[in-house]
């Protein structure tokens, strides 16, 4: 017999966006029962939020098990499965252990999955969650040198977290961490790529995440990590570290050892005593470097194949589900958030998506009030975080908040740039287009985020100000707060 459980909310996914939105459902609905199913065995909390500006929060994110969501929130139920097929007709989603739970309203927060260079060779890892972080650990020992493939967030953190090996980074862009800064900004942290991270004095006071090899392990994919993955985890080889830079470079093959000697390349050479490597990666530029391993960390592509059978779900060109300004996909009563989705509505003119946590909470966060709306016949309008991409992490020790279009995104190249750059200390570049400020990367302690977001969003005219703009004798804060 068919085991059927009915519940008014159905949310798949313990992922930030998955939990903020079970959350907020217990907020704004706590009379009727939500159901969270996650494939993982530990769900995704953010904790100590502080706000820094308007649109942008700092927070924390840990790790928890499924007690602490039923425990902070009483109309919410989880269960650790894993969801196979949802049949959007008949308002039902399908699971692994046979059962079958029924919804008003549904919200796939299923995240993404990454996309691995040659993922079948036993010589390239990725990092994703904290089991894959485990088995990168695990590689790290003994290892004198990697090749990391990526350009984004992830392979930046590691280039800096990686210590006392040889790093060789091969990038497609021109300049290192192109999806996050310009190349003003890469050339600020370039020097820094010289040298020995410094280890942070004092307690940290975010919590560090425990990996747990016997809860996480799992055939399904884990939640991705946060910003502190790296946290407490020794990621330091038995070399002398030292970074070389690869741009405008993809892997064009990986050889293994038999294939490589055979194969009358001509090895890049990089220590005096070259040694045979347990693999070889021919990059697009004809050099070919022997390594331990292969970090790929190339982007992500959303998780949601199991879902689209038999549904009329619309997919971006991107692979997410493409949501409205209500966070609804184009199945009546299935919304999502987070990774997973693809936002289809007109997007203001200083906010895009990028697959961050932080815009796995808002919308979340926006997709529970939305669903709720449409069961209560509330009218909402939409969160005002989507009016300016903000975003603030760390690279290579400093301080990095960018907000709007920080790399003049859209502009077609017509804008110019403010900046003011201290060695060592700050960068500070604004991107304007007829006096009026567009977007801001900020580097190091400027104290600046606040401003810059009023003049973004307000589109003050500041032609007069010129250059004075960020004249470091003119406290602008004063002006424009
Ligand atoms: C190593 C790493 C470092 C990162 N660093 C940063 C950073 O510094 N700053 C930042 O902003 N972002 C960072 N990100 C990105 C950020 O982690 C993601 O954007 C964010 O976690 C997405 O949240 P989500 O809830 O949409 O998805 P996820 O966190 O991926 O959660 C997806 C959930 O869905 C579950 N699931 C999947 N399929 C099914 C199924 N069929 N049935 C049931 N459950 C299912 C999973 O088990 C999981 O619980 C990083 C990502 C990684 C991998």
């Amino acid at each position: 017999m068919e085991q059927v459980e009915n519940y008014t909310y159905v949310v798949v996914g313990g992922g930030i966006a998955g939990v903020t939105c079970a959350e907020h459902l217990y907020i704004l609905h706590p009379e009727e029962s939500t159901l969270v199913i996650t494939a993982s065995a530990l769900i995704k909390a953010v904790t100590n939020v502080l706000p820094l500006t308007k649109t942008l929060d700092a927070f924390d994110v840990e790790e928890r098990h499924a007690e602490y969501l039923e425990n902070q929130c009483p109309n919410v139920t989880v269960i650790r499965d894993a969801v196979e097929r949802l049949d959007a007709k008949e308002q039902c989603v399908y699971v692994s252990s046979g059962k079958k739970f029924k919804y008003k309203k549904l919200c796939i927060c299923t995240g993404a999955t990454p996309k691995v260079i040659a993922e079948d060779s036993p010589y390239v890892v990725w990092i994703r969650d904290t089991e894959s972080v485990c088995q990168f650990q695990a590689r790290m020992k003994g290892a004198r040198r990697i090749l990391i493939v990526g350009n984004g967030g992830i392979a930046t953190e590691m280039v800096y977290e990686v210590t006392g090996i040889e790093i060789v980074w091969a990038i497609k862009d021109k300049h290192m961490t192109a999806n996050f800064i310009d190349p003003g900004a890469a050339e600020f942290l370039r020097s820094e790529l010289s040298k020995e991270k410094v280890d942070a004095t004092g307690p940290s006071k975010r919590r560090k995440y425990t990996v747990d090899m016997k809860e996480s392990a799992s055939t399904v994919m884990g939640g991705a990590l946060g910003p502190d993955w790296h946290s407490g985890l020794e990621l330091r080889g038995s070399n002398q570290r030292r970074v070389t830079l690869e741009t405008e470079v993809e892997v064009k093959e990986i050889l293994e050892p038999d294939k490589f000697g055979q194969s009358g390349k001509e090895l890049t050479r990089l220590s005096e005593e070259e040694v045979d490597w347990p693999v070889y990666v021919e990059l697009t530029n004809g050099k070919v470097y022997g390594c331990d391993f292969i970090v790929s960390a190339t982007g992500v592509t959303p998780n949601v194949a199991k879902l689209l059978a038999g549904n009329n779900l619309s997919v971006g060109d991107d692979g997410g589900l493409v949501v409205n300004e209500q966070m609804e996909t184009t199945e009546k009563n299935v919304y999502a958030a987070g990774d997973a989705c693809t936002p289809g509505w007109e997007k203001a003119r200083h906010w895009f998506q990028m697959r961050l946590w932080t815009q796995a909470r808002q919308m979340g966060s926006y997709a529970a009030k939305s669903m709720w709306a449409s069961l209560t016949g509330e009218e909402i309008y939409m969160d005002f975080c989507f009016e300016l991409f903000a975003h603030a992490t760390r690279f290579f020790g400093y301080k990095v908040i960018i907000l709007g279009l920080f790399n003049g995104q859209g502009l077609e190249g017509k804008y110019e740039i403010l900046l003011r750059y201290t060695k060592g200390m700050e960068y500070i570049k604004c991107v304007m287009l007829d006096g009026r400020m567009q977007g801001v990367v900020l580097l190091g302690e400027t104290d600046l985020e606040e401003t810059f977001e009023n003049l973004i969003l307000n589109q003050m005219d500041l032609s007069s100000y010129g250059e004075d703009l960020l004249n470091p004798d003119v406290d602008i804060e004063d002006y424009f707060d």
